[in-house]
């Protein structure tokens, strides 16, 4: 495979660094196709650690804690294409707009992220160019000339945000589709009746806040809905895969009764 960096004269991506688009069934003529935009918390090596402490590559501020794995459960139970971005949403978030204030944080939930700070626009650009662009073209390859149904975004969110408590276990969120979002919370209910689900909480999709959704779930007319699942259920493995079950079970019965069409 060539270095994602070939052929690039003014490169931040270099031999040794990680291929900025993990893509898991890709093979797969399933459905449904799944993302996650927060999957991983990798630096390109030319960033160094971005002036930050190695602690806070550990917080939701980096990643999306757990959501890789659930992810991958997920897409093996419903053998779903899986596109994930191995780098950290602190190098680019790839669920932003790139000219949203925060697609590359100077600060985020109260962390001053110096590697970003006032940042040139070519070293802008490059992260954009050879991290965000791959990642959602692999997103339209597996969507475009396929027979895909539906699109689920996998993310997880903190608490505790801005002194304020989310209550939510569970959280679906669209705004042109609500019937898939009250569909999944259907199936959730059945299989978990405690569970607190949140419909367009503890996010709602805006075109400030949201890339992914619009541009693939309502661009391409799939039913969609992102997920966000509260990440001190996903904490240790077990807790990943339970969930992940829990999502796989309620996707499949979507697909079965026909509710994904
Ligand atoms: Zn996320």
């Amino acid at each position: 495979m060539a270095s994602p960096a070939a052929g690039r004269s003014k490169s931040l991506l270099l031999e040794g660094d990680h291929w900025p688009v993990e893509v898991v069934n890709g093979d797969s003529d399933g459905p449904v196709v799944l993302v996650c935009e927060h999957a991983g918390r990798a630096i390109p090596a030319a960033l160094g650690d971005l002036g930050l402490p190695p602690s806070a590559m550990d917080l939701h501020i980096a990643y999306d804690i757990g959501a890789a794995s659930v992810a991958r459960t997920v897409a093996g139970i419903l053998d779903a294409p899986l596109v994930l971005q191995p780098y950290s949403r602190l190098v680019i978030d790839c669920n932003r707009p790139v000219d949203a204030e925060d697609a590359i944080a100077a600060v985020s939930d109260n962390v001053e992220v110096p590697g970003n700070r006032n940042l040139p626009a070519a070293a802008r650009q490059c992260r954009i160019d050879e991290i965000f662009e791959p990642f959602h073209k692999a997103v339209s390859t597996l969507i475009e000339g396929h027979e895909r149904r539906a699109f689920f975004a996998i993310h997880s969110f903190t608490r505790t945000l801005a002194g304020q408590e989310r209550k939510w276990d569970v959280g679906f969120a669209s705004r042109t589709d609500p019937k898939t979002p009250e569909a999944l919370a259907e199936q959730l209910v059945r299989l978990r009746p405690e569970l607190n689900i949140g419909m367009n909480e503890p996010y709602a999709i805006d075109d400030q806040s949201d890339w992914t959704i619009p541009t693939h779930g309502e661009r391409f007319g799939l039913q969609h809905s992102l997920v966000e699942i509260r990440n001190d259920h996903l904490r240790d493995e077990q807790g990943c895969v339970r969930w992940a079950e829990l999502l796989g079970k309620a996707i499949g019965a979507l697909i079965e009764a026909g509710a994904v069409r």
